[in-house]
């Protein structure tokens, strides 16, 4: 298995198509308008790491045959992020032993709370529940070694929460940003490729626009640029033809080596 990164999700909270919804975008015909709940698997030295296991996660394991899973990573606990967890039971029983999951303080005692009934104190108790074994993050940017991969990290806020960013080598991943402090840009210094959620073109309250997307990823320096918790308000094809040079649309299936 080649080193690289895959998008198993690059649609927003509520997905594309919205429930409901006749829009073009929800109607479209294209299947790079079709979005999943936001996660990335990361392929490297053989072994999977998935970033945030939401809603989608089951369906997401299916089309793309994740037969087992080596670790896991957490970014933050809304809902889109975390809703697939109890999914991720499969490796637990095939695998016979916890799954490593990286996140931070802060994400781990929101976590016990939504899933007390399979995190400690009570997973002796939950005999047929995902397990997890819990490496936490020191402070708030640095870097660590998990399962044999060497990972960056660094936070941010959304409407009061604790965000968590990822950069794997010269790749960052920086979804559901809306708060953050100039340090940010430190531990992005160097990168080639950002990944960075951005909704819509226009403003929302717990998303950078696309333009506010663009204007952080200069300050990186990135050389390319993959938007991602897409709403329906992007139609595919025709933002692909608006952006500027060095930016692209991620979408469900896409990869990216790493
Ligand atoms: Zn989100
Ligand atoms: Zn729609």
């Amino acid at each position: 298995m080649k080193d690289r990164l895959l998008f198993l999700g690059s649609g927003g909270s509520m997905g594309v198509p919205i429930i409901g919804c006749s829009c073009e975008v929800c109607k479209s015909n294209d299947p790079k308008d079709n979005r999943l709940r936001p996660s990335i698997l990361l392929i490297h030295g053989g072994k999977r790491y998935l970033v945030d296991s939401g809603p989608d996660f089951r369906q997401q394991a299916l089309r793309h045959h994740i037969d087992s899973l080596d670790a896991l990573l957490l970014t933050h606990t809304h809902y889109d992020h975390i809703a697939g967890l109890d999914e991720l039971r499969i490796y637990t029983f095939r695998q016979k032993k916890p799954i490593p999951c990286l996140l931070s303080r802060e994400t781990l005692d929101e976590l016990k709370i939504r899933y007390h009934y399979f995190l400690p104190p009570h997973e002796k108790d939950a005999i047929h529940a995902t397990k997890l074994k819990f490496q936490v993050l020191e402070g708030d940017q640095g870097e660590t070694s998990f399962e044999g991969l060497k990972v960056g990290y660094f936070s941010y806020i959304q409407v009061g929460m604790k965000v968590n960013g990822f950069r794997f080598k010269n790749v960052a991943y920086v979804t559901d940003i809306m708060e953050y402090g100039e340090s940010l840009f430190e531990s992005l210094k160097g990168i080639e490729t950002l990944i960075i959620s951005a909704r819509r073109w226009e403003k929302s309250v717990a998303h950078l626009s696309v333009e506010e997307a663009i204007a952080f990823s200069k300050k990186t320096g990135a050389k390319k640029t993959y938007f991602t918790h897409i709403s329906h308000e992007i139609h595919h094809e025709t933002t692909t033809q608006e952006l500027p040079s060095g930016f692209a649309l991620a979408y469900d299936g896409l990869e990216i080596p790493l």
